[in-house]
């Protein structure tokens, strides 16, 4: 039976999420914003006064027609106007700091001071701003055909990744194999395609074992998981992979599936393993390690309840670690 008596989530200032998003649907909003992220760059305290903050609008607005060469430019906002856009925002995703104001933001009231008396974001409009920040990007974001320099584990054919619309993979052009398909910011991008690579391993290694991890690197929920079969994924493309590691937060349905390998790589025991043999784990990048980016070295003892063992074999040495239902490495036997 539902639960009526379930309150729905809101936003800081009692919001729901939609009515937040609601917010900033005008021009002067998203310039008020955009400014206060701009002065949370600079030198000096993160707060402009009420006339900094218009002022700085105001040109914006205006530097924004000109480039737009928009015949019917924006009216001049006088200040009645723009303090009820900045009202809109305030104690929702702005604050106000200083003597008249607020600064509940702030843990550490006396830090209010040390960053100046004005108009703010709050931890919501900085956050919602670096998001959007995020994926912003000046010249064109788009890779073709990086060569990764590894040899595809199934078929020996040289691994390539591409980045384009977001999305960053890294594929084998031959039997197809997904070394990995990623939400991922144009920030990834770089003028070398060394250091384009580069960014991806480390970008990649950031996200999956955030969610290796069990809590969300987004809003900090705690992620569910699951065991799964490739084929009830609807993954793109072929995967040889015998069992997924579904995690998915309830909260803000951020979701990944992982390799049983990619999971472990935070084991100590796995980590120690691999230092010993030259290996260190948390700077290799994730495709360069088969026992992570492949199922090849995993074996299923169990479906119901789940168990796994993987197998990690270095120089004739090897180390097997057994993980259960609830994730728990269950055995970790060194031969
Ligand atoms: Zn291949
Ligand atoms: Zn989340």
């Amino acid at each position: 039976m539902a639960d009526d008596s379930h309150e729905q989530p809101t936003t800081y200032g009692s919001l729901s999420p939609e009515a937040a998003l609601g917010l900033l649907g005008n021009d002067v909003r998203a310039e008020i914003l955009w400014a206060l992220s701009e002065a949370r760059g600079e030198d000096g305290p993160p707060a402009l006064s009420f006339s900094e903050l218009r002022e700085r609008v105001a040109e914006r607005r205006e530097a924004r027609a000109r480039a737009a060469r928009d015949p019917d430019p924006p009216e001049s906002l006088d200040s009645s106007q723009f303090n009820y856009h900045l009202q809109q925002l305030v104690g929702h995703f702005v604050e106000r700091r200083g003597e008249d104001g607020t600064a509940e933001s702030q843990l550490v009231p006396a830090m209010a001071g040390d960053h100046g008396d004005g108009y703010a974001l709050r931890p919501e409009g900085t956050t919602l701003t670096r998001t959007v920040r995020s994926m912003t990007f000046t010249d064109e974001a788009t890779r073709d055909s990086l060569d990764v320099g590894l040899d595809c584990y199934f078929c020996e054919t040289a691994v390539e990744t591409a980045y384009g619309n977001g999305i960053c993979k890294v594929q084998c052009p031959d039997c197809e194999y997904l070394y990995d398909y990623n939400l991922t910011p144009p920030g990834v991008v770089a003028d070398s395609d060394a250091k384009t690579l580069s960014r991806v391993a480390r970008y990649n290694r950031h996200v999956r074992l955030a969610f290796a991890d069990g809590v969300c690197p987004y809003c900090a929920s705690d992620v569910g998981h699951s065991f799964k079969d490739p084929a009830e994924t609807g993954y793109p493309g072929r995967d040889r992979r015998t069992v997924l590691l579904h995690r998915q937060c309830g909260h803000c349905g951020n979701m990944d599936n992982l390799t049983l390998g990619e999971f472990l790589l935070g084991d100590p025991e796995l980590v120690a393993f691999c230092h010993e043999h030259g290996v260190d784990v948390r700077s290799t990048p994730i495709w360069d390690l088969a026992f992570a980016a492949t199922d090849q070295s995993v074996t299923v003892r169990s479906r119901d309840p789940w168990e796994l063992a993987l197998e990690v074999r270095l120089d004739g040495d090897t180390l097997e670690l057994v993980v259960d239902d609830e994730l728990s490495v269950v055995e970790r036997t060194r031969t």
